[in-house]
């Protein structure tokens, strides 16, 4: 279940519920079901959407980025100069950033 595509309950649920609304037998009390079923998809397909993996994606390309610019904005709590926030050591004082 995990595996499976978000935009895919959202295409079974518009299929679902646009067939039980507009498909030839459109009117049967019995489709009013698929319809639900069909909005149940569609919701649950936006849910996935928000929490997909693809945001934490860009929250670590971000990460990756600052990492690559480089700008010292880890500032040591004992000399007050400016170090990268991947450092480890401040690089005047060596004093331990993290
Ligand atoms: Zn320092």
């Amino acid at each position: 279940m995990a595996k499976i595509h978000w935009f895919f309950y959202l295409v079974v649920g518009i299929v679902i519920a646009g067939y039980s609304k507009f498909g030839p037998m459109a009117g049967e009390p019995f489709l009013n079901v698929f319809f639900y079923i069909g909005v149940v998809f569609i919701f649950w397909g936006i849910v996935k959407m928000i929490f997909s993996p693809s945001g934490r994606r860009d929250k670590v390309m971000k990460y990756k980025e600052e990492k690559s610019k480089g700008s010292g904005n880890v500032v040591c709590p004992k000399c007050k100069s400016n170090n990268f926030t991947y450092s480890r050591y401040c690089h005047i004082c060596a004093y331990r950033l993290h």
